[in-house]
């Protein structure tokens, strides 16, 4: 192709002003001349013959007259079998690679291959020649980790293709040619296991888009009983600064019942995605006792790389999930911190010297935002399988103040809304997600009656709490102390949960159905106590036991013989049998059909 080129004609940061004749596009990659060195960017306005375009890497050195090449490109990823457990930065290179050939200060103008031909995977053919193809259809298969990973047609080739060679079954690399297949007017393309697509266009090679309906359980209590995320939905964890966003996020990644879990880390701090990238290739996966690594991509940024990077970074991921995704997967895109991206928006925005919205944030922040989580969902793929990607984003508005633009623009798109507490982190009450102020749209494994008649409960008792801090204990009635007494109870033994005990740290839907039952149970019991120093001592002892159970393995003998001592303190202190109080919660509780969560399982 015919290359076209234009020269440097303003540089304001990491923006240039770019001067040509040709054509460009918007997104196209161009490649900035300084030196011996070429700077990746990226077009983000065209006016007339001058483009303006985010340079990925630091501008310093680039002066007036140099030479810019054009690609004729848009920015985009390679996308094949050898993407899991890599570590990469916003424009896919891989970062551990980077580090060993170049040292850790990472030098301008490198860029290496995300999947290097020397990778080389056994391929099993599902077509042959004659065959009669179209976009993502499946050619073949090769097992990456503990997954099939499909070897597709590229999704940018629309119509329809013959295969007119393919090679048998054998073990290739990555950019070997596979396959030759011919379109309707006889040319011959061909393909190996790696293609590109461009990350700011969603990925859509699937015949019908559905609604999230499915939960998916994240083995975090208060997540899956009160907020739940759906498998393909969106959800956002706004916080304060150290409120435990960054945590939450590990914790889901962990133990989240999806495949495949990326990560896009655009750091607070400069130290945090160093945290992340050493600590995440230790972590264990619960369920394949392999490296979590395995069935992980981390996406990576620090606030000391160029904003622009982190705009990408992004995309990238959202790309990447979408790809597996097409391999009939579940895949969860954990975005941190999403503020870091917006604040990349606005000072891009702010030298293109744009209009500029509430807080200096581009008029069109809430259209890229939603643009982003809107790449969600759960698909039916052209072979009859599904697959999904959930996003979830975490969202670190200044001093905690959820009225700021980032925050609403998102609160407007997802299905649910973690919004963390100050307060609650303070009193170490973690995860510190708000059971009150926080809400989710979607269905979880535990019935909907059960959990309002909850919220109510916690309602009352932040009541009771708001008023004792005005007329102290002594001021407070029995009755009212004893709601406060439970809710309190109910948040101490089920939405708080110890990431570190093993057991504790995840708990499985069958588990937390059963468990919310027998809370409901201690809830709906009459104690007979006298004042509130009997109710708060019997209240404490009966904590005690309960974490105690927590952190037995479920339905082991030591977790059934606590649960026997659980109920015998509750019948010896209210006279209500454990059948008593069973039957007592059916009648408040009429069984119903079974939930959509409850039939996937
Ligand atoms: P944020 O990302 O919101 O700034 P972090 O996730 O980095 O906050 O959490 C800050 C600190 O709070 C952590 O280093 C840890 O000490 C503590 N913390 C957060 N969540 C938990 C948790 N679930 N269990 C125990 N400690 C936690
Ligand atoms: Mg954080």
């Amino acid at each position: 192709m015919e290359r076209n080129f234009g020269e440097v004609v303003g540089i304001n940061g990491n923006m240039i002003s770019v001067g040509f004749n040709g054509n460009t596009l918007m997104n196209e990659v161009a490649y900035v001349h300084v030196g011996e060195k070429k700077l990746k960017s990226e077009v983000i306005r065209i006016r007339g013959e001058r483009a303006e375009l985010q340079v990925f890497d630091n501008t310093r050195g680039i002066g007036i007259g140099d030479k810019v090449e054009f690609t004729g490109e848009l920015l985009a990823v390679a996308l094949g079998p050898g993407l899991l457990g890599q570590i990469f930065d916003g424009l896919q290179n891989p970062l551990p690679e980077l580090a060993r050939q170049h040292g850790f200060f990472l030098e301008r103008g490198v860029y290496l291959d995300p999947l290097p031909a020397q990778l080389q995977f056994e391929f099993t053919p599902a077509v042959k020649p004659g065959d009669t193809v179209g976009r993502a259809a499946v050619l073949g298969t090769v097992p990456e980790g503990i997954f099939t990973h499909r070897i597709m047609v590229p999704f940018n080739l629309y119509g329809s293709y013959t295969i007119e060679s393919m090679v048998p079954k054998g073990t290739y690399g990555v950019r070997d040619t596979i396959a030759e297949i011919k379109d309707e007017h006889g040319k011959r393309i061909e393909l190996s296991m790696v293609f590109e697509w461009p990350v700011k266009r969603p990925i859509d090679a699937y015949t019908e888009r559905l609604k999230p309906t499915e939960s998916l359980i994240t083995k975090v209590r208060i997540v899956d009983t009160l907020v739940p995320v759906a498998r393909g939905g969106t959800y956002c964890i706004p916080g304060p600064f150290g409120a435990g966003k960054t945590v939450l996020q590990q914790i889901t990644s962990r133990h989240a019942e999806v495949d495949i879990v990326v990560i896009t880390a655009c750091g607070e701090r400069a130290g945090e995605v160093v945290e992340t990238l050493r600590e995440f290739p230790e972590l264990v996966d619960p369920r394949t006792g392999k490296s979590l690594m395995e069935r992980t991509i981390i996406i990576c940024n620090t606030s000391s790389m160029p904003v622009a990077a982190r705009d990408a970074s992004v995309y990238t991921g959202v790309t990447l999930a979408e790809y597996y995704r097409q391999m009939g997967l579940n895949v969860l895109l954990l975005a941190d911190s999403t503020s870091r991206w917006a604040q990349a928006m606005r000072e891009m925005s702010g030298r293109l010297e744009e209009i500029p919205g509430e807080e200096a944030f581009p008029a069109y922040l809430e259209s890229v935002i939603a643009g982003f989580y809107e790449r969600a969902g759960v698909v039916r793929l052209h072979d009859g399988t599904y697959g999904s990607v959930t996003i979830g984003g975490t969202v670190s508005p200044a001093g905690g103040n959820f009225e700021e633009p980032v925050t609403q623009s998102t609160l407007k798109v997802v299905g649910a809304f973690h919004g963390l507490s100050r307060e609650r982190s303070d009193a170490r009450r973690y995860p510190a997600i708000h059971p009150l102020d926080s809400w989710s749209k979607y269905q979880g494994p535990v019935n909907r009656e059960k959990t309002e008649w909850i919220r109510r409960l916690l309602f009352r008792g932040n009541e009771v709490n708001q008023m004792m801090k005005v007329v102290g204990e002594e001021g407070t009635s029995l009755e009212d102390y004893i709601i406060y007494l439970k809710s309190e109870f109910f948040d101490s033994v089920y939405l708080q949960q110890n990431a570190f005990d093993p057991v504790d740290a995840s708990t499985s839907a069958e588990r937390q159905r059963y468990v919310f039952d027998a809370i409901l149970k201690i809830m709906i019991a009459d104690y007979k106590v006298n004042n509130n120093d009997e109710a708060r001592g019997f209240m404490n002892q009966l904590r005690q036991v309960f974490l105690d159970w927590n952190g037995m393995e479920w339905k082991s003998e030591k977790f059934h013989t606590i649960e026997g001592e659980l109920y015998r303190m509750v019948t010896e202190k209210s006279g209500s049998s454990a059948q008593e109080l069973d039957e007592r919660l059916r009648e408040m509780f009429p069984a119903k059909p079974a939930a959509s969560a409850l039939q996937q399982e």
